[in-house]
């Protein structure tokens, strides 16, 4: 054991104490100051590091050394033998050990129906857990369900420091992360697992334990579950965004799910129909046009890519021309004189991957394709192309 008090193993609760600095060195990113006691918990056993300050300056990591030192890393220097007054920042502590505390019970519980271990733990906005087995949903609910009851049980949380001997009768799970001697967090009839985290005195503290997802993962699952604080976070995210949704569509709470899927189908619907208003748009537009041209040019509005490129490909199909070119001048935009003029060029005659490039730069436009149609955009404008486009295409056919 290093020097140094830890204080968050005497009283998980404490936010604030005096120290003094032990130690004070430079490295890449600052300063690693050590101290005669402290408050600030070690990044370890799956839990994050502590955050707070220290004198009022913040205290960006800390990192236990291979020798068991604490070191808390600072951006500004301390004078060895001073006195310092550090703060954690307890309400990211407290959240840490609810959730720790939380994931203690659900391993504990799916260690016990199951026999699968944790094989992964991360904790940060969510917890992820990496179990050693696959779980249903519905088995999964039933686990959420039994957390949440010992939570209820307001069970208290013991800490053990067992002897050799009476460790060697002891059932309990343990996680490849062990820091120094061995530390078994009880939680009566739910969990015995060796772990070097803070946890809460009672489960009552945890508030709620609820998991947001499932995933098969590595020949077991993987789950993400929030507890204490972080579940309120993620109550009032969806609830907010259910309350967006709502409003929007006019909707009551209960009917959200009901009322998208219907408007998703009344909006399928409508696609179909301007899908087929398009195609009689096209058939109409296409009689319309002349049918004595070597090549066709035609101005359309607001297609997109998919678009222009299909009313092109009827328009080469019909015969009309042996090239047809369709154009679509975007909206002008402010400080572009010259808008976007969206191509589509097909053949049922020349070779037109030939002359792609000259008519690229002809009309300062970039695209290609193949022989038979190109697609692209021109920087020019519409009168360039009405009274050019024809004239210069000629020169450059082969
Ligand atoms: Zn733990």
């Amino acid at each position: 054991m290093s020097e140094m008090n830890e204080l968050f193993y005497k009283n998980p609760y404490l936010a604030s104490f005096d120290a003094v600095v032990t130690s004070c060195e430079t490295v890449k990113k600052g300063y690693e100051i050590t101290l005669s006691d402290t408050c600030f918990y070690p990044e370890g056993g799956g839990q994050p590091a502590d955050l707070g300050t220290l004198n009022g300056i913040s205290v960006l990591d800390v990192q236990r050394k291979k020798d068991d030192t604490i070191v808390h890393l600072t951006a500004s220097p301390f004078e060895i033998g001073s006195t310092v007054h550090g703060e954690i920042d307890w309400h990211h502590r407290f959240s840490l050990m609810q959730n720790h505390s939380g994931e203690h019970i659900v391993s504990g519980l799916i260690h016990k129906k199951f026999g699968y271990d944790n094989v992964g733990y991360h904790m940060s906005d969510v917890i992820t857990l990496d179990l050693s087995g696959p779980l249903t949903w519905d088995e999964l609910m039933e686990i959420e369900r039994e957390t949440n009851q010992v939570i209820w049980d307001n069970r208290p949380i013991n800490i053990l420091y067992p002897s050799d001997a009476e460790i060697e009768k002891m059932d309990y799970r343990s996680k490849k992360e062990l820091c120094g001697t061995i530390r078994l967090v009880e939680i009566p009839e739910a969990d015995l697992c060796a772990c070097c985290g803070t946890h809460v005195y009672r489960t009552g503290e945890i508030g709620l334990v609820k998991f947001l997802s499932m995933i098969n993962y590595k020949g077991g699952v993987r789950i993400e579950m929030v507890a204490g604080d972080l579940a309120l976070k993620d109550y009032d995210k969806k609830l907010n965004s259910n309350q967006v949704i709502q409003r929007l569509l006019c909707l009551k709470p209960d009917e959200i799910a009901d009322g998208v899927k219907k408007i998703l189908d009344e909006s399928q619907k409508k696609d179909l129909k301007i899908a087929a208003i398009n195609k009689k748009y096209n058939e109409l537009k296409i009689a319309s046009l002349p049918d004595d041209r070597e090549i066709l040019i035609d101005f359309e509005d607001d297609l997109n890519g998919i678009e222009l490129r299909k009313f092109c490909d009827s328009l080469k199909n019909s015969g009309k021309a042996s090239v047809c070119a369709v154009f679509c001048v975007s909206e002008a935009y402010p400080g572009n004189e010259l808008p976007p003029i969206s191509y589509c060029i097909g053949s049922t005659g020349p070779d037109l991957k030939k002359v792609s490039k000259a008519l690229n730069d002809a009309f300062n436009g970039r695209g290609g394709g193949s022989s038979e149609m190109i697609q692209g955009t021109f920087y020019t404008d519409r009168e360039k192309l009405e009274t050019e486009f024809s004239t210069v295409l000629k020169e450059i056919l082969p």
